[in-house]
């Protein structure tokens, strides 16, 4: 079958959300050391194994011709015959509507032209030829052609085992699982900066591990912004483009504190919360102000499998999340979510959670309110677990980049002193430009080898 080659060799042994074969996946390539990983180590076991370099591993490998292509007036289908024996079925009307002619798209925006009360969903076919530069040609009954490049078609094709691959190679939605055992990915930032394949190896990790650690910026503001630009731009939010996280007085987050900080998501008052967060260390604290961090996708795995009536409960309960105050302008948000979110096929693909802005309305049913505090602290005992939580200590010039999604970060609380300001700058993106950027790099790190 077309495909799986990314699949395969870029996430060699995982399957999609549920944690136990990633978990074995993450070990497997884990060496021992100290607290980082340089960078491809984990993300691309494949790497390690050396099965493919990371830049050809997104590549289409082989090329794929056609033997054969008939039409099944019949079921309205073209079926193409591969030259290594493997059919594809295309329906008549999806051929029709995405025909890639000038006429029909618009090439240099890659968009559809063709109107959909002009496209005859009962259409016939008058006839299909493969042409002498392996095409697959159809002509349809009002005489319009269409021309099909093979390697479109084949990476079109409708079998389960090809979508899903082709679902992959778009979204990369596979995960690493990860426990306290976690060294983090690490790349130096200066190379994300400059260099194309460091840049495009971050984003990876960054998707599929969902932390990375970025070494040698300037202790300096503004390395947020420049990390950001390097992806496109950065989420604005109440607390401005960027933000200073440091202990203020008569502080509007009790990020702006000294205090401890339990493990939360960012922003759950937000109903699209964002995806990405950066966090620049630009001074630490001299005593205290550790970072901790936890999979809470992972750690929704386990809850699901210990007490799945709690997670169901998570899952569909919906939480008011409330913020209040001023910063960038002035602001009265209220949310509702769900603190586990689930797709539709059952996988975790948002976890939001955050104490401090966890709303005292509870829009539930009395019967309810009990169950969803033992839910919720099973929840959060699963997440403090030591064997669970990964500990850091940022300096200056780290930052960490990390999905806000699925992780849940924390602090340890911190001695505050006049001489010894501790200070880190923040900054949000979303996973729409980080992803878009990704594919960019991919494409590009592809082609230039
Ligand atoms: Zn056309």
């Amino acid at each position: 079958m077309w495909m799986s080659t990314f699949a395969r060799f870029a996430l060699p042994a995982l399957q999609r959300g549920t944690s136990a074969t990633a978990c074995r996946a993450l070990r497997a390539c884990r060496r021992p050391g100290p607290a980082a990983a340089p960078l491809p180590a984990c993300p691309t076991a494949a790497h390690a194994r050396g099965q493919q370099t990371l830049g050809s591993a997104s590549l289409p490998v082989a090329h794929h011709s056609v033997r054969h292509a008939r039409a099944l007036d019949e079921e309205r289908l073209i079926e193409v015959e591969w030259e290594d024996g493997g059919h594809s079925l295309y329906p008549f009307t999806w051929l029709r509507d995405n025909c890639q002619c000038p006429r029909c798209t618009l090439q240099s925006a890659q968009a559809r032209m063709l109107l959909l009360t002009d496209l005859d969903i009962h259409t016939g076919v008058d006839a299909v030829e493969v042409t002498n530069d392996n095409k697959v040609s159809i002509v349809w009954p009002d005489q319009h052609v269409s021309v099909f490049d093979t390697e479109w078609l084949k990476k079109r094709c409708f079998s389960p085992a090809a979508r899903q691959a082709m679902q992959e190679e778009l979204f990369l939605n596979e995960r690493y699982y990860w426990d306290s055992t976690l060294r983090i990915p690490t790349a130096d930032y200066q190379e994300v900066l400059q260099d194309d394949k460091a840049a495009l190896a971050w984003l990876l990790a960054l998707r599929r591990v969902g932390i990375v650690y970025l070494k040698g910026a300037p202790a300096e503001q503004g390395q947020v912004a420049r990390l950001a630009e390097r992806i496109g731009y950065l989420r604005l939010t109440f607390y401005g483009p960027t933000w200073q996280v440091q202990d203020k007085p008569d502080a509007n987050n009790v990020a702006y504190t000294s205090g401890k900080l339990s493990q939360h998501t960012d922003y759950p008052a937000l109903h699209f919360a964002p995806g990405v967060q950066f966090l620049h260390c630009i001074n630490q604290a001299a005593q205290g102000g550790e970072s901790e961090v936890v999979d809470g996708f992972h750690m929704a795995g386990l809850l699901q499998r210990e007490e799945p009536e709690a997670f169901r409960l998570l899952s569909q309960l919906h939480v008011d999340f409330t913020d209040t105050g001023t910063d960038y302008c002035d602001f009265m948000l209220q949310s509702k979510k769900s603190i586990i979110d689930v797709d539709s096929e059952g996988r975790v693909v948002r976890v939001n959670y955050n104490n401090a802005t966890r709303d005292s309305v509870l829009d539930a049913p009395l019967h309810q309110v009990q169950p969803f505090y033992r839910a919720l602290r099973a929840y959060v005992d699963i997440m403090n677990r030591p064997e669970n939580v990964v500990t850091y200590r940022m300096e200056p010039g780290d930052i960490v980049t990390f999905d806000n999604w699925r992780l849940l970060h924390g602090r340890r609380s911190y001695v505050s002193r006049p001489d010894r300001l501790r200070h880190l700058e923040g900054a949000y993106l979303d996973w729409d430009e980080v992803m878009s950027r990704l594919r960019i790099l991919r494409k590009a790190v592809g082609e230039a080898l």
